[in-house]
């Protein structure tokens, strides 16, 4: 209990603004739906206004804070009280050179009841790359590679990256006209080809959203042991495993931390327990 508020008191809402121009929708709304809630989409909603994956709009600060505005965004349009917001983050591998990674964050918000929950899904595997080309022939093993065309594309100039002539493209005659295009206004006569990151021109980044929104519709469905409050879950990761030969905290992962939104209880986990690290991990082993 806390706010002198009961147990019962907490209901999940049953209509959701979903921040959303891009689809995301088809890949969250059947979960959703079994748990009893409905995404609602706003009519007119420019998602694209905090920040594009095409460098023509930069989005402004964290993810977290991207999601939190599209979500009031969506409030607002809808004259709801909850949300639900999606963002992605696409670049290189923090430690495995020429891989990519991605980042898919869930914002679920109850405005009227003060609480937010952020799931976040990380994809060792997306469909994220680029070739650069003069003609659709120099494209040809990329292209194979990302999917195309159920995979889109996005064609800009090299050396004017923030400027693409074309977005979406999803056939080869398309994707010819673009790169003609790209090479024209490009300083260097060739054109940029990427693969265009929102979700509906991604298919694999369909399936991840489907996976996080999951992730989100287990945790709105688990009450905290304390309070009864939905959303009790892994809030994060714990470092610290001691070293097997000195018992030296390492940089390996102990602790997972399970908590409340609401009561602010948590829980630690050890994901194994009575493991130990490996000396070469040791900062006094191995230094
Ligand atoms: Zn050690
Ligand atoms: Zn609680």
């Amino acid at each position: 209990m806390t706010n002198g508020r009961s147990a019962s008191d907490f209901v999940l809402p049953r209509r959701v603004a979903m921040a959303t121009m891009h689809g995301k929708e088809r890949a969250l709304s059947a979960s959703f739906a079994a748990i009893g809630i409905d995404l609602v989409l706003p009519s007119a909603l420019d998602t694209d206004q905090f920040g594009t994956f095409t460098r023509d709009r930069p989005r402004s600060g964290t993810m977290l804070e991207a999601a939190r505005a599209k979500a009031q965004a969506a409030m607002q349009e809808t004259g709801l009280q909850a949300a639900l917001a999606s963002e992605g983050a696409y670049g290189p591998h923090p430690t495995i050179p020429l891989l990519a990674v991605g980042r898919e964050l869930l914002l679920f918000v109850d405005a009227a009841q003060g609480f937010e929950i952020a799931e976040m899904r990380i994809d060792e595997q997306p469909t994220f790359g680029h070739c650069p080309a003069v003609s659709v022939g120099d494209a040809d093993a990329f292209l194979g590679r990302i999917g195309f065309p159920e995979q889109g594309l996005v064609v800009a100039p090299v050396g004017r990256l923030n400027a693409p002539v074309a977005k979406g493209i999803c056939s080869v005659p398309d994707l010819e006209i673009a790169i003609e295009t790209a090479v024209g206004l490009s300083p260097t006569g060739r054109a940029h080809i990427e693969t265009d990151m929102r979700a509906f021109m991604n298919p694999r980044r369909m399936v991840v959203i489907g996976e996080v929104g999951r992730q989100m519709t287990a945790r709105l469905s688990t009450p905290c042991t304390y309070c009864r409050h939905p959303g009790w879950g892994k809030v994060r990761t714990e470092y610290g495993l001691p070293c097997s030969l000195c018992g030296c905290p390492t940089s390996l992962p102990r602790h997972d931390v399970f908590g409340c939104v609401s009561c602010g209880v948590e829980e630690r986990h050890a994901q194994s327990p009575g493991a130990v690290a490996d000396p070469t991990y040791c900062p006094l082993c191995n230094p």
